[in-house]
């Protein structure tokens, strides 16, 4: 079985809003596009009089709502999902007959919203989310590269070899061999996991732990951004930010503490979650519509129990390893999987993250990340209107106290009496998502994106 080498910083990824697969994945498939016409030469370029983009699958079943087609254009000119400006994203394609000059060098190619095509839902592509971006000139195609948006914002290019990429130290391909080398080699989650890191990206542990500490201000500010806020979310759902009111009631003393605890934890989950809706940037953990689980847990942990970063890094490197895991033997695509791809794993992430914290062992870790996702299998994705909203804001919010009760779920009794593996329930999550109706995978074909809402 191939090993895993995927970083940190490629499951950890800043970038706006509201889906990774439908935002960011298609933002940097824009911008490869852009780099391959850069390459061309210039008595090719002269040629080329448009760009077209294909949408397929759940790109054009709910591509409008989650801002598929502003971030596909944003990548055209440019852009980068770390370093975009999200109000600036917000307002491309905003009137219908804008035009967008995408400049080579000399040459300007003129870009507008008829230029992208919500194509066929059901398409012969290997997977869901496709795309197919053309350089046309005027009687034939220039250029045309085949994308993948495979979920959490990575992307595979038809016909490109994946990247070369450094080996890791400590090379593994699921839970039971990552437990098997930490017994072996009697060394910590925590270094096992940097050292990985540092083989894979070359950078220095102080420049990883450096990293992470971005991550986190990142999710901190999402939070804080998040809870300041009120009035509509973008779209037609018409859905009001909760966080605010959530917050100011945890922070009166109508509530008992047990209930405070959780409408805090409530709050920050929604808080991120609803950044996330508006587009504005968050960290994909392990994608953009299940970016307010850990933003939650890690909020809650550094502001309620004074956690320091320190031990906050331990955690998020615990709960990458579990989002490795499953993305790397399962999926972390609604598309491929439904929710309990996105929502499911990051429920099981926020597990592993908390029983990191609370200094439990490799075991209690596993448990919980099994207990969390066996718990969210077979849910489906099913965003009314396509926006991502109802029912994935306060999904965020179950996931992260679903995390919590697995934590303590796995963190009493003997470890060792516990009788699922992690690797298991991955495989019942891969199987689970094969055997879900696409109606139910990113469409808004089916399930509650078929209800009426009031409005
Ligand atoms: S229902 Fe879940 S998987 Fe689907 S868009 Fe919402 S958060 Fe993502």
């Amino acid at each position: 079985m191939s090993i895993i080498c995927t970083s940190l910083f490629e499951l950890f990824k800043v970038g706006p809003g509201p889906s990774s697969s439908h935002t960011i994945g298609p933002m940097k498939a824009g911008l490869h596009f852009r780099k391959l016409v850069e390459k061309l030469p210039d008595d090719t370029l002269e040629h080329g009089s448009r760009i077209e983009v294909h949408l397929f699958g759940s790109l054009s079943a709910t591509g409008k709502g989650h801002g598929t087609d502003r971030a596909v254009t944003g990548g055209l000119l440019g852009w980068t999902p770390e370093t975009c400006d999200a109000d600036a994203l917000q307002q491309l394609l905003s009137k219908e007959h804008e035009e967008y000059v995408i400049s080579i060098r000399s040459k300007k190619i003129f870009f507008k919203s008829k230029h992208i095509f919500f194509d066929k839902i059901k398409h012969p592509y290997p997977f869901q989310n496709t795309l197919i971006i053309k350089l046309m000139g005027e009687r034939k195609v220039i250029l045309e590269r085949e994308y993948y948006s495979t979920g959490g914002g990575f992307l595979q290019v038809k016909g490109e070899p994946p990247k070369a990429v450094n080996k890791p130290q400590y090379p593994y391909s699921n839970m039971a061999e990552l437990k098997k080398i930490l017994e072996q080699q009697k060394i910590s989650l925590r270094d096992l996991m940097m050292t990985n890191e540092q083989s894979l990206t070359g950078l220095s542990w102080e420049e990883i732990d450096k990293k992470l500490d971005h991550i986190i201000d990142v999710m901190e500010h999402a939070v804080e951004n998040g809870l300041k806020k009120e009035g509509l979310l973008p779209g037609p759902i018409r859905l009001h930010r909760k966080a605010s009111t959530l917050y100011k009631m945890a922070q009166s003393s109508l509530l008992e503490i047990p209930d405070r605890f959780f409408v805090f934890l409530d709050a920050y989950a929604l808080a991120a979650s609803e950044e996330n809706a508006a587009g504005n940037l968050i960290v994909t953990a392990p994608t953009s519509g299940s970016s307010g689980v850990i933003p939650a847990l890690l909020y809650s942990h550094k502001h309620y129990l004074k956690k320091e970063n320190r031990i906050l890094r331990e955690g998020l490197l615990a709960s990458a390893a579990i989002g490795f895991v499953a993305k790397h033997n399962a999926s972390i695509s609604g598309a491929e999987v439904g929710c309990q791809g996105e929502i499911g794993v990051a429920a099981s992430m926020g597990a592993a993250f908390l029983s990191k914290i609370a200094g439990c062992s490799i075991q209690v870790i596993e448990n919980a990340a099994e207990i969390a996702l066996e718990h969210n299998l077979g849910m489906t994705c099913d965003p009314i209107g396509g926006y991502v909203q109802i029912p994935c804001i306060e999904r965020n919010a179950v996931g992260a106290i679903d995390a919590y009760n697995a934590y303590l779920l796995a963190s009493t009794g003997d470890p060792k009496k516990h009788k699922l593996s992690f690797d298991q329930v991955v495989q019942v999550m891969l199987e689970t998502g094969r055997d879900m109706s696409t109606k139910y995978k990113e469409t808004s074909k089916g399930g509650l994106a078929l209800c009426d809402i009031y409005c």
